[in-house]
């Protein structure tokens, strides 16, 4: 179905206009979808932690804005030159259940073109663009319908994938597959990883580094009431950071050598200069928990000579890694207890209290529906 040209849809949206300010609900409407662009009706959006550290100021954005990102919904209506194929090459119809990437792409600057689309000097991030002041040409999730923009790469779920399980792919999951595939983990010798952060995104992240073959997998989280979740996720171990057990247990596990790979995902400096610390020889440190304005930390360069060590950042991901976490979640990843990370579900008046639960309730994801 093409939306007829003079079609509109009613329903709500939230605005958010700054740091300890009341997120507004009104009412909105949105048109038909022109040129390429794709009409969806939101069915969920996750309160992902990004969204918590913009609501309380740690990080900036241009406000007003209708945030949330971690989101699914339906296909409404294409616009009359918009792709109706998804990421697999199978066809899109009206009606169908959808997943997509956190930002439209160009597809045709430097960055697209040298495997960063996620940096493409044109790009467009949901939930993250300042809108006008009657959210008409709202971009975020909180929101009854948003308008697919070209250059997003969108993705048909599966419906075994229950919705409360879908909806994290295009933020943490998809972000865990692209720090998995920048870190290559070797087949043989079977590398052993270390993950700091027993969120989302680390719990994801220690879960596709055990079903990549990681020899062992350890994850550091600072509150031990989400200790034993690590372990349901596949994590071999899970320490505090400050505990002396934690380096003994790294040094056991490589007959002295170190951690293979570090995976720091709680966006915490602390724990990317412990992760330094444990890597082995050949080791590598990857960073993409931090999102906000975060301390520096100490690197030895010669250390990291002698140790033939990296550290590399990742922000968000490839198409390529929503597809591959959509896999896993089908897949391998499909009997986790994912339904333990799961807050609650609110609609979109109670906005405002999913948000204050959500910031007592760390670990967790609170989900809203229109
Ligand atoms: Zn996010
Ligand atoms: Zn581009």
């Amino acid at each position: 179905m093409t939306g007829s040209p003079s079609s509109t849809y009613a329903g709500k949206l939230v605005l958010f206009h700054g740091p300890g300010k009341a997120l507004e609900c009104r009412s909105a409407q949105w048109k038909a979808p022109q040129g390429a662009e794709i009409l969806v009706k939101i069915t969920h959006t996750a309160i992902c932690r990004s969204d918590l550290h913009t609501h309380c100021g740690h990080r900036s954005v241009p406000t007003p804005t209708v945030l949330g990102h971690e989101i699914m919904g339906r296909v409404v209506a294409f616009g009359p030159s918009a792709s109706r194929m998804d990421l697999r090459g199978e066809p899109l119809e009206p009606g169908d259940r959808i997943t997509w990437s956190i930002y439209a792409h160009c597809g045709d600057c430097f960055h697209c073109h040298s495997g960063w689309p996620q940096k493409c000097t044109d790009l467009f991030k949901y939930g993250h663009e300042p809108v006008s002041s009657d959210g008409s040409d709202s971009s975020g999730g909180m929101a009854s319908y948003i308008q697919l923009r070209p250059g997003t790469s969108v993705l048909k779920l599966d419906p075994k994938i229950p919705d409360h399980h879908a909806v994290t792919l295009n933020c943490a999951m998809a972000t865990a597959e692209a720090v998995v595939r920048r870190a290559a983990l070797s087949k043989e010798p079977a590398p052993l990883v270390v993950v700091m952060g027993g969120g989302y995104a680390g719990l994801s992240t220690a879960a596709m580094c055990k079903a990549q073959g990681a020899r062992a997998v350890m994850v550091v989280e600072t509150q031990t009431a989400l200790h034993s979740r690590c372990l349901d996720f596949g994590a071999d171990a899970v320490f505090q950071p400050e505990e002396d057990a934690l380096k003994t247990w790294v040094m056991n596990q490589s007959a002295g050598r170190g951690a293979d790979h570090v995976m720091e995902m709680a966006g915490s400096s602390a724990a990317a200069e412990l992760g330094l610390e444990l890597l082995a020889t050949g080791g590598g440190l990857m960073l993409a928990g931090t999102v906000f304005p975060s301390p520096s930390i100490p690197v030895d360069p010669e250390r990291m000579v002698r140790g033939c060590q990296t550290i590399a950042g990742m922000h968000n991901y490839a198409p390529q890694d929503l597809l591959a976490a959509t896999r896993f979640l089908e897949e391998e990843g499909r009997n986790l207890p994912w339904d333990a990370l799961h807050g609650g579900t609110m609609c979109l008046d109670q906005s405002q209290e999913a948000f204050d639960e959500a910031q007592r309730s760390p670990g967790k994801r609170w989900i809203l529906t229109p």
